[in-house]
């Protein structure tokens, strides 16, 4: 596999055992069904262990928009994380795999960890 977004190999990286992913050689990006990503939203260290490559890379790997999907070609769609819109995804529109640039996941799942604080701050004081 190919990354679509700087032409490097992708390689597969398992998490676990049932979570196997492909990541870029390259810029580091991360491609995965949208079922997977929302699994690894929820495992702790996900992004540790897989989101490795540089987030200033991977802030300018995201303007790189109308990529085709590495599994089909099909040209994905560039859509705003439904939780967290700052957070801009590459969507295939044909098969649902999902790219996401260096970083993004990390970001998701600070901030993800951060709304839970959030909301269990809110919840002691009210
Ligand atoms: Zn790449
Ligand atoms: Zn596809």
């Amino acid at each position: 596999m190919q990354c679509p977004k700087c032409d490097s190999a992708m390689e597969a990286v398992d998490f676990g055992t049932e979570i196997s992913v492909a990541r870029c050689t390259g810029c580091g990006g991360l491609f995965c069904e949208k079922q997977t990503l929302l699994q690894l939203r929820t495992e702790w260290l996900a992004d540790t262990v897989l989101d490795t490559g540089s987030a200033a890379g991977g802030a300018k790997t995201n303007d790189i928009r109308d990529i085709p999907c590495p599994r089909c070609s099909n040209i994905m769609d560039h859509v705003q994380d439904s939780e967290q819109s700052h957070i801009t995804l590459d969507v295939c529109p044909t098969c649902e795999g999902v790219f996401l640039d260096a970083g993004e996941l990390t970001d998701m799942k600070s901030v993800t960890l951060m709304d839970h604080v959030r909301r269990l701050l809110s919840r002691l004081g009210g």
